[in-house]
């Protein structure tokens, strides 16, 4: 008996509760992956960074099974035709994977089942991405939380030990099939194959625990960098939980906003789209096509919002401090739609994660749950004082700082308050 156990953004073999569970019918399980040109998160004409990541997380697994004479395929296509096709290769009775929750991922798994069925093959999905789906955290009427306090009182009063534990969820080595690695040749990739550099998977209590500390400073390194992990699986969620619990609470609370925000994208859907809070619908943005094209740049003559915009279009990662720099300029100072910025950032980020990206993104515009009042607008200058004392972050970024090559700023900072405050106002009352 084969089951195929169909990896996505689960890239690692242990602690896994799909690939756990198939060991657990006692069959024979072959690893798949499929690259697909289509993925309705990580297409092939989108960001270089995810799929060199996904590439070097399997390449490293495809080493570790290979030297225990195990099995693995990774193949490219369209896997609404490659996963029917392998179950049949391979004479499989069912296909197990860990359930996806992007509405795009959703559809396109609806689709892989139809065609299995169609085929005889069953395909069976479990919970593994996140501690506690959308549905399983609810308010005393049944309704999902639409602000995070409560929210995550109730998530911490729903939890047990059970939830986090990684040994349960692991399957030996010798559940998987014997056989060959098969991989693809780089030339059937066509995206950028240059191995990624993935960032260790820190551990060390030391950092942890200073974490509350040190999370907002970017010129510190003080944060996990756990977030390109979590999104490719190579780290799972429930060790990232248990590392926090051991170390710093204000992590804790970190890891569950990224369950609040998944809970967001699975119960309102509609702001994936559209404002959290439709009433911000009627905000008149300007959608300056230049002064966009020079935040994506990073010159827009205001030095912190820069140097945040190029750490990402160089390494496809922002430090948070900088996101909610860069978005709030974006949107409050620019006037520009915070969906212009989001999907930027889709391009651009190796942790992209669309429930935390739009959570994010409509957080600094003010529409989403627990936004940031409209009538809070950061100031680029007192952000840079406050966070990077020193300029050693942005010096590192925008080393023309002090030279005729920086460009002036493109805005008046003052006279953009009073704009945004006003267009806002106008949206809240037509
Ligand atoms: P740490 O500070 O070390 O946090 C540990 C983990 O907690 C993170 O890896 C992440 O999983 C979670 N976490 C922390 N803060 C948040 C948060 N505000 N919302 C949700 N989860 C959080 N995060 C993404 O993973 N992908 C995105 O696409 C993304 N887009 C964002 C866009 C904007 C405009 C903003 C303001 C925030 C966004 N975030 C996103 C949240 C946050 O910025 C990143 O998770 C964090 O910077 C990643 O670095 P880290 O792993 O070192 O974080």
């Amino acid at each position: 008996k084969t089951i195929l156990f169909w990896l996505r953004r689960d890239l690692r073999l242990s602690d896994n509760t799909a690939l756990a569970e198939a060991s657990r019918t006692g069959a024979k399980v072959l690893p798949v992956f499929v690259f697909d040109p289509n993925d309705p998160v990580d297409p092939f004409d989108g960001n270089g960074h995810r799929l060199r990541f996904k590439l070097k997380a399997l390449r490293q697994m495809a080493e570790q099974l290979a030297k225990a004479g195990k099995a693995i395929t990774v193949t490219v296509g369209d896997p609404a035709k490659a996963i029917p096709e392998l179950a049949k290769e391979h004479q499989a009775q069912a296909v197990f994977a860990n359930r996806r929750y992007e509405p795009d991922s959703v559809a396109q798994d609806e689709e892989v089942k139809k065609q299995l069925e169609q085929a005889g093959v069953s395909f069976q999905t479990h919970k593994d991405a996140v501690i506690f789906e959308g549905k399983e955290i609810v308010n005393g009427q049944g309704e999902p939380y639409k602000v995070f306090t409560p929210f995550s009182k109730m998530w911490n009063a729903s939890l047990d030990e059970d939830q986090l534990d990684g040994q349960a969820r692991t399957a030996s080595l010798g559940a998987l099939l014997d056989g060959p690695v098969t991989f693809p040749d780089n030339r059937a990739l066509p995206f950028d194959t240059e191995p990624f550099m993935l960032p260790a998977i820190r551990r060390e209590k030391k950092l942890l625990a200073n974490y509350a500390d040190t999370r907002d400073f970017p010129a510190t390194d003080g944060t996990t960098r756990w977030s390109e992990h979590l999104r490719h699986g190579t780290l799972s969620p429930r060790e990232a939980f248990r590392m926090a619990k051991e170390t710093n609470a204000k992590l804790w609370t970190e890891l569950i906003w990224r369950e609040f925000y998944f809970m967001v994208m699975d119960r309102f859907p509609h702001s994936m789209e559209n404002s959290f809070k439709t009433q911000y619908d009627n905000i008149r943005w300007d959608n300056d096509e230049a002064l966009f094209k020079a935040w994506t740049e990073g010159k827009t003559g205001f030095p912190i919002v820069d140097a945040g915009m190029r750490e990402l279009n160089n390494t496809g990662y922002m430090h948070n401090r900088l996101r909610m720099v860069t978005a709030s300029f974006l949107t409050k100072s620019l006037l520009i739609d915070w969906r212009w910025g989001e999907a930027y950032f889709a391009e651009k980020l190796a942790d992209y994660e669309p429930a935390s990206n739009v959570g994010g993104w409509q957080w600094a515009a003010g529409t989403g749950t627990d936004a940031q009042p409209y009538f809070r607008i950061f100031n680029p200058d007192s952000q840079a004082k406050r966070w990077d004392p020193d300029g050693e972050y942005i010096n590192k970024w925008v080393p023309e700082l002090n030279s005729l090559d920086y460009p002036q700023p493109i805005i008046d900072y003052k006279a953009s308050r009073q704009r945004a405050l006003d267009r806002y106002k106008q949206a809240l009352n037509p």
